[in-house]
């Protein structure tokens, strides 16, 4: 049973970062298709950005790393992706309170409550062929395992290619976003991947 405390997310942000810069390219490719080809340089300098900060001051606990991770993405990307993907971890660090340590139990739940906060946010659900379209059955098969989350938010990512882009600038191409992977959901994808390699 892996112990879910800061140093573990500590290590989560900086797999994440990792599969990031490796990924990099492909997630500027998708969105040059459906958007303005920056999805893969607006994740690595927000990544590289929580990677730094948290190695300059290590949060104590599992909720102070999100939360300085989230505003660190914040304030680091300007695109949609920044405030969105800063919004789903500063929300779920502040769910996740002050305790040292965390259930997987409790790290789903948290972000739930993230996730719940995007969708406020930025106004999209499930299907508008978005970063929700990984996130959510990523975090729903969290109830399984490390694992399950990262294959089932894969296969959501993958899911968003017929789909019919409802939000973001992908939306203004209407029927032209059809036929093509959404790079936010890639991302997301990476996200539960990174979180697979450190619970491993
Ligand atoms: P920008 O579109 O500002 O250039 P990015 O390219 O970094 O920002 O991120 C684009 C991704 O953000 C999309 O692929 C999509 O997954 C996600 N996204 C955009 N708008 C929304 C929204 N309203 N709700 C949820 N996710 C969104
Ligand atoms: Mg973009
Ligand atoms: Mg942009």
């Amino acid at each position: 049973e892996v112990i879910l405390d800061a140093g573990f997310f500590v290590r989560w942000m900086a797999a994440a970062a990792g599969l990031v810069d490796r990924e990099a390219e492909r997630l500027t490719e998708l969105d040059s298709a459906i958007g303005d080809a920056d999805h893969g340089s607006n994740m690595q300098r927000g990544f590289a950005a929580v990677v730094r900060t948290v190695a300059a001051q290590p949060p104590a606990t599992p909720g102070a790393v999100l939360v300085a991770a989230g505003r660190q993405l914040i304030s680091t990307v300007g695109g949609a992706s920044g405030p969105l993907y800063g919004t789903l971890l500063r929300r779920a660090g502040k769910s996740l309170g002050e305790a040292p340590q965390v259930t997987a139990a409790q790290l789903r739940a948290g972000l739930a409550a993230g996730v719940a906060a995007v969708e406020e946010l930025g106004g999209a659900t499930t299907g508008d062929k978005t970063m929700l379209d990984a996130l959510v059955p990523g975090i729903e098969a969290l109830e399984t395992s490390f694992d399950a989350a990262a294959t089932a938010s894969e296969e959501g990512a993958l899911a968003t290619v017929p789909l019919l882009a409802r939000k973001g600038r992908a939306s203004y191409l209407g029927e032209r976003s059809i036929g093509h992977q959404d790079p936010g959901a890639t991302s997301s994808a990476l996200l539960f991947a990174a979180l697979a390699e450190v619970a491993r």
